[in-house]
Parts: structure tokens; C-alpha cells; sequence
């Protein structure tokens, strides 16, 4: 330590300095946070700071100026803060100095402090070195590097590490190994999160979290990717089999009930896999095609597994290009509505057209909805087509007789998507359409996602005097809640019912029920997808109130059915009337009517 004035008058080439500035001097060393030292060319303390003597733990008396490098570091290995080989150490930092070249080095204590250690030569000989305890500076590096490479919820491997260690994983695949990648995908999260709130949400994605980690050995990866996907690499695999036999164990762990916050939740989980060397040797390809499986496994109904299978690929470049057309189809005016009508027969008219929307695709030809609506409600396209539909539909319709309405499907993406009051009575507003004279048709799968504004909206709607109908009833989970719920004026009976009429008295018997029913809860029921007399002829018996199918007529071009009406007087659209409509079409339809 300083302050050793006669000693290190003996053997200092140091400067001359009045007292007064050698006292300036210490004050300056002593309050520095870094340990400072200087050797002479021998390898002797020249002088070293308080803090030098704090940070190794060493007494006044062992910094001795004139003690030998060696011999300090020999204390510090009594005081236990030296750690490595000290011979090893001196001959490195002696030989940097002979080459003129500064030494630094980063040292970790055994009590886990760190310090960078930086000597620089001097030109008169000997050398100069700085201990900084850089142990926190370390310490919050590596928590940034952590989170660079981990999940802030779950703490997991987030893609970043997941990928890295795939890099490193199938290289053991390249000398005859294998693995499997799985992309795994919480089924209803979304609605658990937008039901119960987001602490909720979290909660649960932490408690998956743990339960995948529990599924899997040490050598695994289980990685968080975002929001409730997840991916797991599993290693060491004997067969492809073993990953079906972790996916089964991760999907009986992830239905147990969770408990939280005083609510029991349940959720399943869809996952894809893909197994290297079979679907790819690429990280990259392997998480490709365990996602293309996940979406595999979603598109069967969820809750279950697939592996991945190169068909996978062709369908969803297929998918991916459908998507891409779709975007541009609204713009390129591709779409047009056409309308199919539905029958009253017990008062002899046309009620209602329901306008079924076409993609004339320019290389495609006429697509179905049912190929491309998925696709739509999928990626959100369909709330910009939806309100299309809408105006259009609305502006065509305004042109038809006084009693008929016109039907409009709702995807449930566009009841959620929260200005749908706002798009009607806008449409309305602008087509100059009576509310009264607009129908909209929605399936269960709304009802499904029963959040307060749902329900609202469609009150809403129909205080406006707006009609609502159920679609497609009897296909989904048909639950007699449903009806409760909301006051519906329409139920259509699926066609699924009408088609198996003929086969045995159980379609019989449900199509009975559903058209009493109706009855009682003041609701009309719609009968879809007639195409023959026999099926009419039942539907009628059983009290089914309106009818919809090929044997009245096909959906057809809003032009043809302006002509048909330009050829009727209005309201006059009868039973007499609807051979009119199959003469366009050709001579095989409603011949019965
Ligand atoms: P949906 O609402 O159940 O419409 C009835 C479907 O049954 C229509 O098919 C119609 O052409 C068909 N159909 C009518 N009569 C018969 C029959 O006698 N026999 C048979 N086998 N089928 C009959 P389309 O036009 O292909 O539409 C399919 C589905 O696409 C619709 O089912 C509806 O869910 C959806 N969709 C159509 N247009 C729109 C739309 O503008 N918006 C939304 N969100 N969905 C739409
Ligand atoms: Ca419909
Ligand atoms: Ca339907």
C-alpha cells in the first residue's frame, strides 16, 4: 500500500513529488473502485490500493511494497480469492509485458465474485494493473443473453435456442441417429384468454409449460415459440414410434383440469411432428413440416397428433396460393352474389333469396364457397368480404318485390369483429334496404364463442328489425341451449337431415321434432337442400314451414332473377311460378312443384 514511504522510496523510480502531492496521490488510489497495483521490471509491489487489499481479502501486511508477485499471489491462495495456476499465471502476464502487449484477463473467485484484470507495461519497466469487479456487470449480460435466448412467461427455450439447438441436435442425425420435432398448439386458448382475462391465460401457459417439461427427458428441448404454441425436440429416439408415444403421454398430462384462481379450466392440445432423417435433415424443414403436421392435426378436428406427410406440402402451397388470389379478389371485382330462393309453400311464394357468393377465379373457374370461405375466416379475410356481400346483396335486393327478403351468412369472425352493427346499418342506410327486409344466417359455431357482445350484437340486430336465423342446424353440437340463448325467427334444418329422409325414421323423427319445435318457440323452419318431390312431400307432412333446395332452383346470377321478376307482377310468386324458374335452368328440376 501506499503510505510505505521509506520502502517504496528504496524502490521506486517514481517521479519526485512533494509530500503534499503524494498525499493528494493516495487519497486518489484509495477511493478509486478499481484495485490498482504496480510492479517494478523484478516483479516487486511498487504500491498497491486499499481497495486491491479489500477485494482479495488480503492484510495491509501482505501487500507489502517490495514483495515479490509470486508471494502475493501465495496469499491470496491462503485468503482463498485466487483461483487457477499461479506459475502458469506470472508467466503469462511476464511474458506479455517483455512484448510490450497490455494483459487482461477475467477471473472468477471461488465465492463467485468476477474481475477483470487489465496490466499494462511501463516504459520505464515493470507494469501497472487495475482489478475491476465486473461480477455484476457479468451477472446482468448473462440475464440479457438469457432472455435473449428464453421466454419471459415460462422461462423456456424460446425460438431462437430452439432453433440453435436443433442446428447442433441433427448433426448427430447426419452420423445415424434420429429425432422428432413437435409443434404443439393449445385448442381454444384464444377463447379461455378473451373469457377468463389474460393473468388467467398466463397462468395456464405456465402450468402447460411445466407439464411438457414433466413429459420429457433431460436431453429434450421444450421451447415456447409465442403466444400458446409450443415445440419440443426430442432426442435419442429409437423409432419414429417413440414420438407418438410422447405425443400420448403430453396430450393425457395437458387435459387434466387446471385449478386457477378459483376456476377449473380444461384444454387439449394438437400436435404435429416431423422426424429426421424421414421429412428432412434441415432445422429449418423439420419445423416446417412438424407445423404443416400441427395444422394437419387441427384440420382433424384437434385434440390429437399427426406426423407430417409430404401430401401436407402439396395442400398447403395450394392453401398458401388460394390465400394469395383471395387477397387480390375483392379488388379484381372476381366475386358475385348469387341467390337461391327459399319456398313458403303453405302460402304459395317466394320468401326470400339467399345470396350464396361465387369466385369467378379468371384460371380457377367458378369456385365453391366452401373451398374458399375457410381459407377467408382463417387469415380474416372475410370481414372485408363479408361486408361486400352485405352491401352488395343489400343493393340488389332493394330492386325485388315488396314481401321478398333477401339472406345473408355471417361467418363467426365477422360477429366478432365488432363493428358488424355498424356494417349493417350502413349497408342498409345505403342501399335504402328495409331492415325488416334483410335476413342473416349464423351458424352455431358463433353461439360456440357465446361472449356478452356477441349476444348483444345480434339483440342488437334484431331491434333494428333485422332477422336472425340458425343455420346448418343439427350439424354442429345442435344443443337445445342454443335456442335459448337468443330468440331466433329462423332454424334451417341441414341438408344432411333432408338427404337422409328415405334412410330409416330417425331423420324422420329429428326433422319432426326440430319443425314442432320451431312451431312452439314461434320460429320458422326452413327445410335445405330439397331436391326431390318425395323429400318436399315429407317435409311438408312433418309442418316444415319453408323450403330451400335444387328441386325449386339452383342460386342463380342476380340478373336472371331481376329477369324472372320483370316477368311476374309483383308478389305474385307462387307455386305456379317456380317452373318458371327451373325452365331456365332446364327441363329436370321442379317439375313436381
Ligand atoms: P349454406 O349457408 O348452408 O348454403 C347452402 C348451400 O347448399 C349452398 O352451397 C347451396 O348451393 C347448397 N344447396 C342448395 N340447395 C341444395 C340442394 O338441393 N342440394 C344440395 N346438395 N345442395 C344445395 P354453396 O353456395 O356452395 O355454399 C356453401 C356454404 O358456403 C354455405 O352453406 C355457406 O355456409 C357458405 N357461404 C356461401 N356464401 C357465403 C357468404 O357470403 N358468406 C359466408 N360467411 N358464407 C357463405
Ligand atoms: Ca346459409
Ligand atoms: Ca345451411
Amino acid at each position: 500500500m501506499i503510505g510505505h514511504q521509506s520502502s517504496a522510496t528504496d524502490v521506486l523510480p517514481f517521479p519526485k513529488i512533494s509530500r503534499k502531492d503524494e498525499q493528494l496521490l493516495q487519497t486518489v488510489l484509495n477511493n478509486m473502485s478499481q484495485g490498482v497495483l504496480m510492479f517494478d521490471s523484478e516483479t516487486r509491489l511498487v504500491f498497491c490500493n486499499h481497495r486491491y487489499v479489500e477485494m482479495y481479502r488480503l492484510s495491509s501486511e501482505a501487500a507489502r511494497p517490495g514483495c515479490l508477485l509470486r508471494d502475493l499471489l501465495g496469499q491470496r491462495i491462503e485468503a482463498g480469492t485466487f483461483s487457477g495456476d499461479a506459475d502458469d499465471y506470472i508467466l503469462k502476464l511476464i511474458e506479455a509485458m517483455a512484448e510490450g502487449r497490455t494483459y487482461s484477463t477475467t477471473v472468477t473467485l471461488p465465492d463467485g465474485r468476477s474481475f477483470l484484470i487489465e496490466s499494462k507495461p511501463l516504459a520505464a519497466g515493470g507494469w501497472i494493473a487495475t482489478h475491476e469487479d465486473v461480477t455484476e456487470r457479468l451477472r446482468s449480460e448473462e440475464r440479457i443473453a438469457h432472455m435473449a435466448r428464453h421466454d419471459a412467461l415460462t422461462d423456456l427455450p424460446n425460438r431462437v435456442l430452439l432453433r440453435d439447438r436443433l442446428e447442433h441436435e441433427v448433426k448427430r442425425v447426419k452420423r445415424g441417429e434420429c429425432l422428432a420435432v413437435l409443434c404443439l398448439d393449445l385448442d381454444q386458448f384464444k377463447g379461455i384468454n378473451d373469457a377468463l382475462g389474460h393473468p388467467i391465460g398466463d397462468d395456464l401457459l405456465k402450468l402447460v409449460a411445466g407439464r411438457l417439461r414433466g413429459c420429457t427427458r433431460e436431453p429434450d428441448t421444450v421451447a415456447r415459440l409465442g403466444g400458446d404454441e409450443f415445440a419440443i425436440i426430442m432426442t435419442q429416439m429409437q423409432e419414429p414410434g417413440d414420438a407418438a408415444v410422447l405425443a400420448r403421454r403430453i396430450r393425457e398430462s395437458i387435459i387434466k383440469p387446471y385449478q386457477i384462481d378459483g376456476h377449473q379450466i380444461v384444454t387439449d392440445i394438437s400436435i404435429g411432428i416431423s422426424v429426421a432423417p424421414f421429412d428432412g435433415t434441415e432445422p429449418d424443414q423439420l419445423l416446417k413440416n412438424a407445423d404443416m403436421a400441427l395444422y394437419g392435426a387441427k384440420a382433424d378436428g384437434r385434440g390429437t397428433f399427426r406426423f407430417f406427410e409430404p401430401e401436407m406440402d402439396t395442400r398447403m402451397k395450394a392453401r398458401r396460393e388460394l390465400e394469395m388470389d383471395l387477397r387480390h379478389a375483392i379488388a379484381s371485382k372476381e366475386f358475385e352474389l348469387y341467390y337461391q330462393p327459399l319456398v313458403n309453400l303453405q302460402k304459395n311464394e317466394i320468401t326470400a333469396f339467399e345470396a350464396l357468393l361465387r369466385w369467378n377465379h379468371p384460371k380457377r373457374g367458378v369456385t365453391s364457397p366452401a373451398d374458399f370461405i375457410p381459407v377467408a375466416e382463417e387469415t380474416g379475410l372475410i370481414v372485408p368480404l363479408g361486408e361486400w356481400v352485405l352491401r352488395t346483396a343489400c343493393a340488389e335486393a332493394i330492386n325485388w318485390p315488396g314481401h321478398v327478403k333477401v339472406a345473408v351468412n355471417l361467418s363467426a369472425a365477422q360477429l366478432n369483429s365488432r363493428n358488424l352493427l355498424s356494417m349493417v346499418t350502413t349497408s342498409l342506410t345505403e342501399s335504402g334496404l328495409p331492415p325488416s327486409k334483410l335476413q342473416l344466417e349464423i351458424t352455431e359455431t358463433v353461439l360456440l364463442q357465446n361472449t356478452f357482445s356477441t349476444l348483444a350484437t345480434l339483440h342488437e340486430l334484431q331491434k333494428l328489425g333485422v332477422q336472425i336465423a340458425l343455420d346448418d342446424f343439427g350439424t354442429g353440437y345442435s344443443s337445445l341451449s342454443y335456442l335459448r340463448s337468443f330468440p331466433f325467427d329462423k332454424i334451417k334444418i341441414d341438408k344432411s337431415f333432408v338427404q337422409d329422409l328415405a334412410n330409416g325414421t330417425e331423420p324422420l323423427a329429428i326433422v319432426n321434432a326440430v319443425a314442432n319445435l320451431a312451431k312452439c318457440l314461434n320460429m320458422t323452419s326452413t327445410a335445405e337442400g330439397v331436391e326431390t318431390k318425395q323429400q318436399l312431400e315429407t317435409l311438408q307432412a312433418v309442418g316444415c314451414t319453408e323450403m330451400q333446395g335444387y328441386l325449386f332452383s339452383r342460386a342463380r346470377p342476380a340478373r336472371e332473377i331481376n329477369e324472372i321478376f320483370a316477368k311476374h307482377t309483383a308478389g305474385a310468386f307462387g307455386v305456379g311460378q317456380i317452373p318458371d324458374l327451373a325452365a331456365i335452368d332446364g327441363a329436370q328440376m321442379a317439375k313436381s312443384a
